[in-house]
């Protein structure tokens, strides 16, 4: 039963769709239900909960945050939060500022490299966006530094790359207790992206359940039947709810497909929202 996608990002963040644009096509899918799940902002939640109304597709307030994790870094999702909530607020605003100093220094580097970034200009064109790395990625495609974002990341965005600069981050410890401070409840992101040992994974299931996290994302586009087994077996040890996304990026992530993921992988049924609501 193909009924929600829990993790989808908007021209808010670094998608190409607006948010009555994402909620409209997941009309059009069929979907009940989707969550906006940004990076780093709340601001598309309302005008997305708006746009259900109309289409008949319900939208959960939600959000995705940055979490360091040895020197790398982990995703931790949100549903269901106040966006209003004082705390959270305040630490987004930090996050936006901390993100525009780190975005000058990105700029300066590469403007410095031949490649001159405008960083007004970019934020006019990006006029209601968190500006990331994903845009700067545009700009190195279309400066012919690169074939496509994907390739512009490989070659100087990822970590250890020319342009990577490395952002301030939260722990996972404090971003669950954000999330759920604003009432909501806190997902551990595609498991399998951060490429751990088994050693790894466990500690970061432990801390993330010692940290009142209720769930993980088991479903993500490209994971194989076995992969999501794998995880299903690890969420019912640690007690966390398995839930279902396919991180839709628009055009921006063209080979991923709002609901299905990259192959059809995904097939999520509206309970596991349910389930997840009903976590302690
Ligand atoms: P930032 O938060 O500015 O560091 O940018 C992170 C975002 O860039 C992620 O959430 C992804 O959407 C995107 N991203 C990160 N790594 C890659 C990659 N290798 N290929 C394509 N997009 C990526
Ligand atoms: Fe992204
Ligand atoms: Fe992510
Ligand atoms: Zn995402």
């Amino acid at each position: 039963m193909r009924e929600i996608d829990l993790h989808i990002h908007t021209n808010i963040s670094d998608g190409s769709a607006s948010p009555e644009e994402a909620v409209q096509y997941a009309a059009r899918l069929g979907l009940k239900a989707i969550a906006i799940t940004d990076h780093d902002t709340v601001n598309g939640a309302a005008r997305a909960i708006m746009a259900g109304h109309d289409c008949g597709v319900e939208v959960v307030t939600g959000l995705e945050l940055g979490c360091g994790w040895y020197g790398r870094e982990v995703h931790m999702l949100a549903y269901d939060i106040k966006p209003e909530e004082e705390s959270l607020r305040r630490t987004l605003e930090d996050i936006v500022e901390d993100r525009d100093a780190r975005n000058e220094k990105m700029a300066a580097v590469m403007t410095a490299d031949g490649l001159v970034i405008d960083l007004d200009e970019l934020k006019k064109e990006h006029p209601d966006s968190i500006i990331g790395r994903p845009h700067f990625a545009l700009c190195l495609v279309r400066a012919g530094f690169a074939e496509n974002v994907q390739d512009a990341f490989r070659r100087y965005l990822d970590p250890g790359g020319k342009y990577y600069i490395r952002r301030k981050f939260l722990t996972v410890e404090k971003a669950a207790e954000l999330i759920r401070g604003a009432g909501g409840k806190a997902v551990l992101a595609h498991p399998m992206q951060y490429k751990l040992s088994d050693e790894g994974m466990t500690e970061l299931l432990e801390r993330a359940r010692d940290a009142g996290v209720s769930g993980m994302e088991c479903y993500y586009s490209g994971y194989t039947p076995e992969m999501s087994a794998e995880l299903l077996k690890l969420a019912d040890k640690y007690g966390f709810c398995p839930t279902a996304g396919s991180d839709w990026h628009g055009l921006h992530k063209p080979h991923i497909e709002m609901g299905s993921g990259i192959n059809g992988e995904l097939s999520a049924p509206y309970s596991l929202l349910e389930n997840l609501r009903a976590h302690k």
